[in-house]
């Protein structure tokens, strides 16, 4: 897995294993950067967000589908193929205030000349009895609309979706399409949604807002089939028959670790340069999720990584050779 010793100078590292991180190393790699690639350990498995979903139907290139952990070992695959070295382990610390830059996990310390930031975001999910791991979570339970609702266990099924944002109307919206009858699940009486989307998502037929209510309890079998609603007005509490429970309460970028050393946006996702992935620090870049907060699917992150690999090498060009970076 590692080699090398404990503190080196490299030309590229790269942080994060989804789409965008195992993407960027392709490339690199194909450019004989030889980068090393931190794909995680505690933080979550590497791979990132697809490994915890199921089939896979709108990456291209599988007409018949594809699971998200196949794919990403398919990724990971092709990434060590041309020569990235990966590291299993999280990134601790970093510290871009001097060149080369250093990145340190608990036990490898890499002194970097570019480094490619793409830790992914995740979702958030919400503490209710009978929704963690171990009981239903990934059992009817989900935190993606998307990547999951097509299952069977779903197909004419009355679902919840909590959230009352974009997220939550375009959820419900692709539900719509498997679902007996869509609820929206929203804690306040007014939508956080933009117009267009809330217009889009109330006037349609199988979708139903239940206002002022939170999801309190989720019960089943072997996957979900009720769940208990209580009005957060009154407090009166209704159990309803349900087959999934989607949360749809936004995302979390995974930037802990970059101590405030790049730009963000005040919902905490990185800043970078419109039309590239260049950040506020020279010979840093941001690819996938942790800077887009919009599209967030495998194939946009998978292509601003390789946007990433293509601008950490011309970045690495015109800033001369290994050796003439001072340590
Ligand atoms: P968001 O706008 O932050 O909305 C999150 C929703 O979840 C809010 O309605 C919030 O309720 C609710 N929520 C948060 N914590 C909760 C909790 N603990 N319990 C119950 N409800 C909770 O997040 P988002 O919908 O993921 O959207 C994020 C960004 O992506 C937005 O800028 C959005 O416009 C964009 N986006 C765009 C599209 C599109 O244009 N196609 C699609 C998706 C997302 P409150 O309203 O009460 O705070």
């Amino acid at each position: 897995m590692e080699n090398g010793t404990q503190s080196e100078i490299v030309d590229l590292v790269i942080i994060g294993s989804g789409p965008a991180g195992y993407t960027a190393a392709i490339y690199a790699a194909r450019a004989q950067l030889e980068p090393y690639l931190f794909e995680g350990f505690f933080s979550g498995p590497a791979g990132g967000q697809l490994m915890t979903t199921t089939d896979v139907e709108n990456f291209p290139g599988f007409p018949e589908g594809v699971t998200g952990p196949e794919l990403m070992t398919q990724f990971r695959k092709q990434a060590e193929r041309f020569g990235t070295t990966m590291i299993t382990e999280d990134v601790a610390e970093v510290d871009f205030s001097q060149r080369p830059f250093r990145i340190k996990s608990k036990k490898k310390e890499l002194f970097a000349r570019s480094v490619i930031i793409a830790t992914g975001a995740t979702a958030k999910k919400l503490e209710i009895p009978g929704a963690g791991e171990g009981e239903f979570w990934q059992r009817g339970v989900t935190a993606c609309a998307v990547c999951d609702g097509a299952m069977p266990i779903f197909r004419d099924k009355d679902l919840y979706v909590v959230g009352g944002g974009d997220t939550a109307m375009e959820e419900a919206m692709f539900l719509t399409k498997y679902a007996k009858k869509v609820y929206i699940v929203h804690r306040r009486d007014e939508l956080r949604a933009s117009k267009i989307m809330a217009d889009r998502a109330l006037a349609h037929s199988k979708i139903e807002v239940l206002w002022d209510s939170v999801v309190s309890k989720v019960e089943g079998e072997a996957t979900v089939t009720s769940l208990t609603i209580r009005n957060v007005k009154t407090g009166a509490e209704e159990q309803r028959e349900a087959g999934g429970l989607f949360f749809a309460i936004g995302h979390q970028p995974n930037t802990g670790f970059l101590n405030g050393q790049i730009d963000a946006y005040d919902n905490g996702y990185l800043k970078v340069t419109p039309g590239s992935t260049a950040t506020n620090i020279e010979g840093v870049f941001a690819a996938g999720d942790v800077q887009d907060h919009n599209y967030r699917q495998a194939v946009t992150a998978a292509g601003s990584g390789c946007m990433a690999a293509l601008d950490a090498e011309r970045w690495l060009a015109a800033h001369g050779a290994k050796e003439e970076v001072a340590h």
